[in-house]
């Protein structure tokens, strides 16, 4: 089977910075793949080039075999691909179903015309969102929660908000940048369950992640950056005992081996 997402020799310059060097990488469907490395390694600049923020200097992007390199990012997620951020970007003052709603008209047919004219194809539109909206809430667990201002939220329950928003496009490949970066245990094990969840719905699951434990549970594939470059790549175990990835690690960070 061919692979959902692929990256042929990506490169991007920063000035005189080459924050991603020549990476090359495959995204299975249906699986839960984790991209780690230290800090600025180029993990978000990846997530970055695949859904049309920055355009390469180099390489190439297939998604579905089909090339998607330097494409604008509304057409990335008009064909399936959503993410979320690093940091919470979240409208604290707007509800839990209208911070969803907002990932939901990205891809809406009527756009913002027919969002300022009261047309019947709008309404239906507008059902159609609410629908997506509501389904993408129950799969992160915030059923019930609609009405509530998004800043009351806990800070787990915030950061899986930011999962259902991007769930509401309705998407294929869904990108998490960090989703369990400042999360206490509990919110660790929640977040877990729900991209279990995500991956058992058919959604495959790319995922930046610092908590070593966290990714070597979830993860059916890990690929390792460092300085830009991919100095590994295989099932979970394998990168564990790669020398290139310890090396890689010491002396920046712990790298939490135990995979209970
Ligand atoms: P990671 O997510 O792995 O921590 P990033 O992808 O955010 O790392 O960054 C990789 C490198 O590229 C870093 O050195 C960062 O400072 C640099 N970088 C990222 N985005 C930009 C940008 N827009 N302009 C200049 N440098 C950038
Ligand atoms: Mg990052």
């Amino acid at each position: 089977m061919s692979p959902l997402l692929e990256m042929k020799n990506v490169t991007i310059h920063f000035g005189g910075l080459t924050a991603v060097n020549g990476v090359s990488m495959t995204i299975e469907e249906r699986q839960i793949s984790a991209l780690i490395g230290p800090n600025g390694a180029g993990k978000s600049t990846i997530f970055n080039i695949i859904t049309g923020i920055y355009a390469p200097n180099g390489g190439h992007i297939y998604y579905r075999q089909e090339e998607i390199t330097g494409k604008k990012p509304h057409q990335i997620t008009g064909r399936g691909i959503a993410r979320t951020f690093q940091n919470i970007r979240l409208f604290g003052e707007l509800s839990v179903l209208e911070n969803v709603k907002i990932g939901g008209h990205c891809k809406g047919r009527a756009g913002l015309f027919g969002a300022l004219t009261r047309l019947p194809g709008v309404q239906k539109e507008e059902r159609l969102i609410m629908e997506k909206a509501r389904a993408a809430l129950a799969v992160v667990d915030l059923t019930g929660r609609e009405k509530e201002l998004a800043r009351n939220l806990s800070y787990g329950d915030q950061r899986r908000l930011e999962i259902a928003r991007a769930l509401a496009s309705g998407p294929q490949l869904l990108l998490l940048d960090e989703p369990a970066a400042g999360m206490n245990t509990l919110e660790k094990q929640t977040l877990m369950q729900t991209v279990q969840h995500i991956r058992d719905l058919g959604i495959t699951v790319m995922l930046v992640e610092h908590d070593m434990s966290f990714v070597m549970n979830l993860s059916d594939h890990v690929d390792v950056l460092d300085y830009g470059r991919k100095i590994a790549s295989g099932t979970p175990f394998e990168v564990q005992q790669n020398p290139a990835v310890i090396e890689a690690y010491l002396g920046k960070e712990p790298l939490d081996l135990e995979t209970d």
